[in-house]
């Protein structure tokens, strides 16, 4: 089943917008787009990594009977004997993990309980075996115990009904193993979403061959598609090509063929080699965000035959705060997850700003000594910024003067899925 592909005009901004805010921004993306990945059932255990297409609702509870949660005796603590040390005989048997004790122990007595063993009827209470003198036919320990001590009741965790993870969920190793633990062996989850990169540039080389001194590496398509590999969505690379209309259409062509979205870069603005813009104008519907954004402006959206793609910036810098601003939460919201606020902390300021108003501004930052530091230049192709930052802080559009101790939020990469 492969839901309805997006509209046409799903990126458009209203008339008479200027500058829009990241925020506007950021809502207009949560509008326009949907889920459009095609559902499909699995196996739990091939499941990590997949998007939940339904709620998953506990089969049976966890646990699934009471059971002892150490290596001990266990009995009616009403049926303990008065006394301290308290006495009791043991009764014959005991109760294992997968070898529960058949019957009921006798009032007045206890009975040899193991870890994860199920608590057979008759009892209500465990004593760790450490904490018991033990001779062949009793035990005794301290009185004191209270009703229920190292019993692990049924359903604790979890009671069978229950919702545990809700759909939109990409599911993590824990949540495996809480869908295996209440008793669900199928999944239905997403198709992974799968993602194109192109990148554009006469003057752009793929690493490891010759480059001349008039010649750069393409460092936004390795960039992307590893991020896009880490966000769990399936990357597909489209290569990169000259500033050539025909090849940029071939290129975007085998894309929206073998992908759900298409990320470019290079090319997005209105300037005469800015070839994506051009071609992106003439076959799929142009929107051309004017974002109060640094680093990163313009963002060019465009639907390329359903097939939604992303212009982003050349500037790696650019490319990548756009892509982690804006790229993450929309692919998000296309691969079935909802959409996602990076979360961010406040933080002393270890550094002095004036900021201007007018655009919000995303600088690489790293904390140290429990301070926020800021790379030492703003400039949009500066790669090693990006290597030498743990995250980003993000100022808002509002004029600021940021002295030592002020806070400032800050978020780490992690809070963006890195
Ligand atoms: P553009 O948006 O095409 O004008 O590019 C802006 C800047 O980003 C230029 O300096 C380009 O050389 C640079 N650039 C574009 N694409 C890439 C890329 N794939 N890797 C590294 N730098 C790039
Ligand atoms: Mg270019």
């Amino acid at each position: 089943m492969k839901p309805p592909p997006l509209k046409d005009d799903c990126f458009a901004m209203p008339p008479g917008v200027e500058w829009t805010p990241v925020a506007v921004a950021l809502q207009r993306l949560r509008d326009g787009l949907h889920a459009v990945t095609a559902l499909e059932t699995l196996p739990v255990e091939q499941a990590g990594g997949r998007v939940l297409a339904e709620d998953a609702i506990a089969v049976r509870s966890n646990p699934p009977y009471a059971n002892s949660a150490v290596d001990g005796y266990g009995f009616a603590l009403d049926s303990l004997p008065a006394g301290d040390p308290a006495e009791l005989p043991l009764a014959k048997g005991r109760s294992a993990a997968g070898e529960p004790f058949d019957g009921a122990v006798p009032a007045g007595h206890a009975l040899r309980i193991l870890t994860g063993a199920r608590v057979p009827e008759g009892v209500d209470t465990v004593i760790l075996e450490e904490d018991c003198s033990i001779e062949p036919n009793r035990i005794a320990f301290r009185a004191g115990l209270r009703k229920g001590a190292n019993i692990r009741k049924i359903g604790e965790d979890v009671l069978a009904g229950d919702p545990v993870l809700p759909k939109g969920r990409m599911l993590q190793p824990q949540d495996v193993a809480l869908l295996c633990s209440v008793g669900i062996g199928t999944v239905s989850v997403r198709k992974p979403l799968r993602v194109a990169v192109l990148s554009t540039g006469n003057e752009v080389v793929a690493a490891g061959n010759p480059a001349t001194d008039a010649q750069i590496y393409d460092a936004n398509r390795p960039l992307l598609l590893e991020t896009i590999r880490k966000w769990g969505f399936e990357p597909v690379d489209l290569g990169h090509v000259m500033d050539e209309p025909e090849l940029v259409c071939a290129a975007l062509e085998r894309g929206a063929a073998s992908a759900d979205a298409i990320l470019t870069s290079g090319g997005a603005s209105a300037g005469d080699e800015d070839h994506i813009a051009n071609v992106l104008t003439e076959h799929a519907n142009l929107q051309t965000w004017r974002i109060a954004l640094k680093p990163g402006r313009p963002l060019a959206l465009a639907n390329w035959k359903g097939v939604p793609v992303f212009g982003l910036p050349g500037n790696p810098v650019a490319a990548f705060v756009c892509t982690l601003i804006f790229a993450r939460p929309a692919l998000m919201v296309l691969s079935g997850q909802d959409w996602a606020e990076p979360q961010g902390f406040d933080l002393p300021a270890g550094f002095s700003k004036n900021k201007k108003p007018g655009r919000r501004e995303y600088q690489r930052a790293r904390v140290r000594d429990g301070k926020v530091e800021t790379f030492h230049s703003e400039g949009s192709g500066r790669i090693s910024g990006l290597s030498w930052a743990d995250g980003l802080i993000d100022l808002d559009e509002a004029a600021r003067t940021i002295t030592p101790g002020d806070l400032v939020r800050f978020y780490p990469y992690g809070a963006f899925g890195l």
